[in-house]
C-alpha cells in the first residue's frame, strides 16, 4: 500500500478538512485559493509587505541617471543633422486645418454635446432596440 504523507488540516474559512503535504503542515491555512481570497477581503497588506514588494521590483534602471556631456553632444548633433536634411513635417503649417477650417468644426458646441449625451442615453438605446426589432415585421 502507498504510504500517505499528507497531513489533515482544517480550513480557516469553510472549516472543511483538507489534506496537505507534510512540508506545509504549519503554513497551510486554507483548502484552496478561493478560501484564501475570501479570508483577505477587507484586510490591508502590512506596510512591511508592501515595502518588500516595492524593493523587489526596484527602481527603473535609468532612474536618476544623467547622460554625460559627450553623449548629450552626440544626441544634439544627430538631431541637428536630421533637421538640416529635412524640415519638420509641420513647419509652416501653423493654423492649417485648425479652428473653423477643420472639417469637424461646429459652431454650436452645446447642441452637439447635448445630442451626444442624448444618443448615449439609455432611453435612446431602448428606442433603437424596439424600433429595429419591429422593422422585419413591417417589411
Ligand atoms: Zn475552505
Amino acid at each position: 500500500m502507498k504510504k500517505d504523507f499528507k497531513v489533515e488540516k482544517t480550513c480557516e474559512t469553510c472549516n472543511i478538512i483538507f489534506k496537505v503535504h507534510r512540508y506545509r503542515k504549519d503554513t497551510a491555512r486554507f483548502c484552496g485559493h478561493k478560501c484564501y481570497a475570501k479570508s483577505i477581503i477587507g484586510t490591508k497588506q502590512p506596510q512591511s509587505q508592501i515595502n518588500k514588494r516595492v524593493k523587489a521590483i526596484g527602481d527603473p534602471w535609468n532612474k536618476g541617471k544623467k547622460h554625460s556631456a559627450e553623449t548629450l553632444k552626440k544626441l544634439s548633433d544627430s538631431q541637428k543633422i536630421r533637421f538640416s536634411k529635412e524640415p519638420a513635417w509641420n513647419k509652416g503649417l501653423k493654423g492649417f486645418m485648425s479652428g473653423e477650417q477643420h472639417y469637424l468644426w461646429s459652431d454650436n458646441k452645446t447642441y452637439s454635446a447635448r445630442y451626444q449625451r442624448l444618443k448615449n442615453s439609455l432611453s435612446w438605446k431602448e428606442w433603437r432596440q424596439t424600433y429595429y426589432s419591429l422593422i422585419p415585421n413591417i417589411i
